[in-house]
């Protein structure tokens, strides 16, 4: 159900309402799921369902939505990915990608936090932590008192991450870090972050760390809230001033930072495709509600041809990236149950890369289209495809902007030889 929250706008009708695009039972005969797979949709329908209202009153206001970890905790949705035995509900990647689709519907906002607490965090934890680190955090991920972020880009560093200038040195028994991260989603709210540092004395790659962000000389610089959409996602400039880290919070070994960071970002990028995918929902949705009941010289909109372009783009993006993502999603399935198998490792890494690429492109030329459909009040702050359109433009930035995305296709076509950079 989508739920009326703002009441006549002053350009137009109030958000209308309108359903999840499709059922579960429908997704579940497409696919083929469990009834405990069934049941992490029906979970993630209420949840998202809940959340629209507070998503949409905190986009008008220009503000992160503190409800959404409140709202997936009691709908136990905070540790999708994690596995049972940490308390999470063990979901596999096709599933994890199926739950981010329906959280889009509900806006990209609440993608990214899930996106960045679940992909990028939790699993990348359940990846690469030991024993120790998996039960120190896992549990407290899965109820939601532990909220990760995923500190890679500084100031100086964004596509380029081996330009990093954030450095660790041994500091009794554990390790010291100081540097900057710039743009950190749930920076401001997450109680611990993945942050990626070199050593001060050279001679390596950087290492992986889990930092409590309570720790003495963690700082929130900044909110950054001049963004010009994903208002309700927090996101921030952090400054790390000699922050103690266990030495058993290192994420995998010293030196293999970027195997870490580029295995966190190839879950990131299909669970972003995925969120895209809810999102063009939405927009189709929305469209669809517009297009039939809109008129104007003298019949419904939808029964003028150029309008049936904009539903025919929308509706045909939405079925090609659903299809793109899915397939990146299950083969990151096959790939976990042959986790020794490099080349399915890197086939799951240019498929969730192509996936991110058309799904992020493609959500944002529908929610355009849709603003077009809807016209005047398309423009407006208060038409919920103005967030959409809003929102969606930073999918072709984060995890991986558009260019170093077709740097990486198009090396995967051409062969090594031809990578833009090493
Ligand atoms: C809202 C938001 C949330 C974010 N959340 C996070 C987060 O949680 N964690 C995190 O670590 N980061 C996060 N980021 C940062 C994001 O991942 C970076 O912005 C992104 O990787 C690009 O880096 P940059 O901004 O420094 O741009 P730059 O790297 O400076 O790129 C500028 C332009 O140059 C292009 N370019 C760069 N190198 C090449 C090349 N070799 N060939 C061709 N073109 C090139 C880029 O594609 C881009 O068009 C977030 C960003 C935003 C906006």
């Amino acid at each position: 159900m989508r739920i009326a929250t703002v009441k006549e706008p002053p350009l137009g009708e109030g958000i209308m309402e309108g359903q999840f695009s499709r059922s579960v039972e429908e997704v579940s005969s497409m696919v083929g799921l469990e009834d405990s797979e069934r049941k992490i949709l029906e979970d993630a329908d209420a949840a998202a369902t809940e959340l629209m209202t507070s998503e949409f009153e905190k986009y008008i206001e220009r503000k992160y939505n503190p409800e959404v970890p409140e709202v997936l905790k009691r709908h136990g949705l905070m540790g999708v990915p994690i596995s049972k035995k940490y308390g999470g509900r063990g979901a596999r990647q096709l599933v994890q990608s199926l739950f981010l689709e329906r959280m889009g519907q509900a806006g990209l906002g609440v993608v990214t936090f899930v996106d960045v607490h679940q992909c990028l965090g939790s699993l990348t934890i359940q990846d690469w932590g030991s024993d120790e680190v998996k039960e120190r955090y896992l549990p407290g991920a899965a109820r939601g008192e532990v909220i990760l972020a995923y500190g890679l880009t500084e100031p100086e560093a964004g596509s380029d991450p081996a330009s990093l200038k954030t450095t660790y040195r041994k500091d009794g028994d554990g390790f010291s870090l100081t540097g900057s991260k710039y743009l950190i989603s749930n920076g401001s709210v997450a109680t611990n972050m993945i942050v990626f540092a070199y050593p001060e004395e050279g001679g390596k790659g950087p290492s992986a760390f889990i930092v409590d962000t309570k720790e003495k000389g963690f700082e929130v610089d900044m909110r950054l809230e001049e963004k010009i959409g994903l208002f309700t996602s927090d996101t921030s400039l952090l400054s790390l001033d000699e922050v103690h880290v266990d030495s058993a919070d290192l994420l995998g070994a010293e030196g293999k930072g970027f195997s870490v960071a580029y295995s966190a970002l190839l879950n990131g990028r299909i669970g972003i495709g995925s969120g895209c995918v809810g999102v063009m929902e939405d927009c189709l949705s929305q469209v669809r509600e517009r297009a039939t009941s809109r008129v104007q010289h003298g019949k419904l909109i939808g029964k003028h041809q150029l309008i049936q372009r904009h539903v025919a783009f929308i509706e045909s993006s939405l079925e090609a990236c659903r299809w793109l993502v899915y397939r990146a999603a299950m083969k990151k399935d096959e790939y976990e149950r042959n986790p020794n198998d490099m080349a399915l490792r890197g086939e799951s890494d240019r498929l969730s890369a192509i996936a991110k690429y058309m799904a992020s492109r493609c959500a944002f030329e529908a929610a355009d289209r849709a603003v077009q459909v809807f016209g005047g009040f398309g423009y407006s702050i208060m038409s919920p495809v103005a967030k959409h359109f809003l929102d969606t433009r930073v999918a072709r930035i984060y995890e991986g902007t558009d260019e170093i995305m077709e740097l990486k296709i198009a090396s995967s076509v051409l062969g090594r030889d031809f990578e833009a950079y090493r």
